[in-house]
């Protein structure tokens, strides 16, 4: 499965930095890709959207929150003995963080925190977790690992040419807004998404 936005979910925090940057109005609402779309009309659109995900990545990365459910999935998981990787596209740093965060490592506490390292939390080891630098790196290490199913909010990580044939595509959508073309089952939560693997539901 993917991180960002899909295990921590950042709409709350990508708003408020946002907004204290004065690239938003109120009124935009609180969602990842319609604050993206918002901003990156506008002037300058391109670095200040970049600046506001390397805030929230890194330095504000503790105004995410664990997306609702993902924790009871992973207790799932581990009491069927399914093995769950987290592989994500993330670089160590931000060229547009002045802070000189280590995104991987801010992300690493985060899930520490968050309860996901806890033997009776989420369960995951250290070593379950890869974040890697570029996109092909990321689809290389879900073939790599030999996922079955891979979850992930962008539907860009379905389209690649390059996602390996036979891993199952699962899109997180909680906003329902994404478009369909990636051919990947849709779902709006975590418990739709556990419903579907061990009960074969839908
Ligand atoms: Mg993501």
């Amino acid at each position: 499965m993917d991180f960002d936005n899909t295990i921590a979910d950042f709409d709350d925090v990508i708003h408020a930095v946002a907004l204290e940057s004065q690239f938003i109005g109120s009124r935009v609402p609180k969602s990842k890709r319609r604050i993206r779309d918002w901003i990156r009309q506008r002037q300058d659109g391109e670095d200040r959207w970049r600046a506001v995900q390397a805030a929230v990545y890194g330095p504000r990365i503790e105004g995410a929150r664990l997306a609702p459910g993902v924790d009871r999935f992973l207790r799932q998981c581990r009491e069927r003995g399914v093995t769950v990787y987290v592989i994500s596209h993330k670089t160590e740093f931000a060229t547009a963080d002045r802070t000189g965060t280590n995104l991987r490592d801010a992300a690493r506490g985060w899930l520490e925190r968050s309860g996901l390292f806890d033997a009776h939390g989420g369960g995951l080891a250290p070593g379950q977790v890869f974040f890697e630098s570029t996109r092909d790196d990321k689809l290389r290490r879900i073939a790599r690992m030999g996922c079955t199913h891979f979850i992930d909010d962008l539907e860009e990580t379905f389209l690649e040419p390059a996602f390996p044939a036979g891993v199952e595509k699962i899109l997180y959508d909680p906003h329902i807004e994404c478009d369909t073309r990636a051919a990947a089952r849709v779902f709006t939560n975590w418990a739709a998404i556990g419903e579907y693997a061990f009960n074969g539901g839908r």
